[in-house]
């Protein structure tokens, strides 16, 4: 590699326009890296951290303050260094602690000039269309004042209107796997001009089932590129992918010791299926939530849900991988304004919403695996303020609910609304005060004795 890098410094003989010198900049910061790889203040000798700290552009600072980002969040004090050193880096963090910006910045900071560089030089691959406009959207804040080209490509919307806002010399591109190779193979997406690929929440591509699209978009970008991988989790299909496509990577670990943010209340019902509905309705009565998603586990399920909701209540949506993109976007805008309060979602869709003013979730059918539990309880608490989330059981999950506590190493707490227990419930006793599980690995399987019995 680092033959590799020396050999690609610019001959001192060449015209030294902006773009040859923040090139050579990025290689010597990368070779120098390298060669003193512990020149990094380790996270106790650091100083507290300051965006000012972080060698980052005048123009980036004024949009920093004006987007009203006052300090960094521990992802991006870790890894903008790092990405602006030009290595690679696997940074291990939920949605909602700031990772946009810390692969956004200092990807913006490091652009080359639109006049000197033709093609993309940025790839942020992600897995759901709201997720790719969040994105952009976050680039596009973070780039004020300063003519930076995003665009953000996936499957839904025209392709027409993609190619040629790709063709109005695009510097970054965000985009959904499928829609992104649907460019490449077309020609509207050129890649030899790309120094760094971000692989975003890889660990929902992979469980959406984009591993062998990404495996070939990546095989078609340049070598010698910076890749920057984010994910919730760490499992062996990620470490196995970072192996082949990333070179001597970083790891960066900012999840929170608890999976699920610490200032959500988490508590859980028991209920028979047939009263899910009218809990829903009581919840809701009794908690006023100022926005509140309701995730379900199926798009029929979803709707049924919602058609059952908005014949009671105002201000109810729903939103799920069938629906057409425009329909989809226009409830995340309602939803974003405020004029929707209750939002029915699927897990796949839910994902990637963020809204500040959730100020409750509601899993109406608990999910089916942990890791969706994590992402969908952290829609709210966003940004350390504070959140409340309810997940309904039946008789027949307890296990499922025990998986879950395992996976945050903490115990739900058990609401109980009068009228509502379920019948098993009342028959079978559940301890009040269970012993918290022991440490084993989160993903095994609960030992039998601490399966919760509902
Ligand atoms: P993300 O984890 O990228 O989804 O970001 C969550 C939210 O935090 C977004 O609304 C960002 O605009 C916001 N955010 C990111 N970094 C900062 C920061 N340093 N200070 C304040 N807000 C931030």
């Amino acid at each position: 590699m680092l033959s590799r890098l020396c050999a690609q410094q610019q001959p001192a003989t060449l015209t030294q326009t902006p773009a040859v010198v923040k090139f050579n900049k990025r290689i010597a910061r990368r070779l120098d890296h390298f060669r003193a790889p512990h020149t990094l203040a380790s996270p106790t000798e650091k100083k507290p951290p300051r965006f000012e700290n972080l060698d980052l552009s005048k123009s980036m600072l004024k949009a920093l303050s004006q987007a009203g980002y006052e300090t960094p969040t521990p992802i991006q004090a870790e890894l903008i260094p790092r990405a602006l050193d030009g290595i690679d880096v696997i940074g291990q963090a939920q949605t909602g602690t700031g990772k946009t910006a810390a692969f956004g910045i200092p990807i913006i900071d490091d652009l080359e000039p639109r006049s000197e560089v033709a093609g993309p030089q940025a790839l942020v691959l992600v897995p759901t269309r709201e997720l790719a406009v969040q994105v952009k959207n976050e680039i596009t804040k973070l780039s004020e004042g300063q003519r930076v080209g995003c665009v953000a490509v996936y499957g839904g919307k025209p392709i027409r209107s993609q190619i040629e806002k790709l063709n109005r010399n695009a510097q970054i591109v965000v985009g959904t796997p499928g829609r992104v190779l649907d460019h490449i193979g077309r020609g509207s997406l050129r890649l030899n001009d790309l120094w760094c690929v971000v692989l975003d929440e890889a660990d929902r591509m992979l469980d959406i089932g984009f591993r062998p699209d990404i495996e070939k978009i990546l095989k078609r970008c340049p070598k010698d590129r910076q890749t920057l991988l984010l994910s919730a989790t760490l499992p062996p299909t990620i470490l196995r992918l970072a192996q082949r496509y990333m070179y001597k990577p970083e790891t960066i670990d900012c999840s929170p010791a608890e999976l699920s943010v610490e200032t959500i209340e988490q508590h859980y019902f028991t209920v028979d299926q047939g009263r899910k509905f009218d809990l829903l309705l009581r919840l809701i009565e009794q908690e006023q939530p100022k926005q509140a998603i309701v995730f379900c586990r199926t798009k029929r399920g979803t709707e049924r849900i919602h058609n059952q909701l908005s014949q009671r209540i105002k201000g109810t949506a729903c939103i799920h991988g069938d629906m057409q993109q425009r329909a989809r976007d226009r409830v995340m805008s309602q939803f974003r304004e405020g004029k929707v309060r209750y939002l029915v979602a699927t897990d796949v869709v839910g994902r990637g919403i963020d809204v500040s003013s959730i100020s409750h979730i509601i899993n109406y059918d608990i999910p089916q695996f942990c890791d969706d539990y994590v992402h969908r309880v952290g829609r709210t608490g966003r940004m350390g303020r504070e959140g409340v989330a309810f997940t309904f059981v039946t008789s027949e999950e307890g296990g499922e609910l025990t998986k879950i506590e395992q996976r945050i190493n903490r115990l739900l707490i058990r609401g109980e609304i009068k009228g509502f227990e379920s019948q098993q419930t009342s028959r079978t006793s559940v301890s009040e005060k269970p012993k918290p599980p022991p440490p084993t690995s989160l993903m095994r399987r609960p030992p039998r004795k601490h399966r919760r019995r509902l």
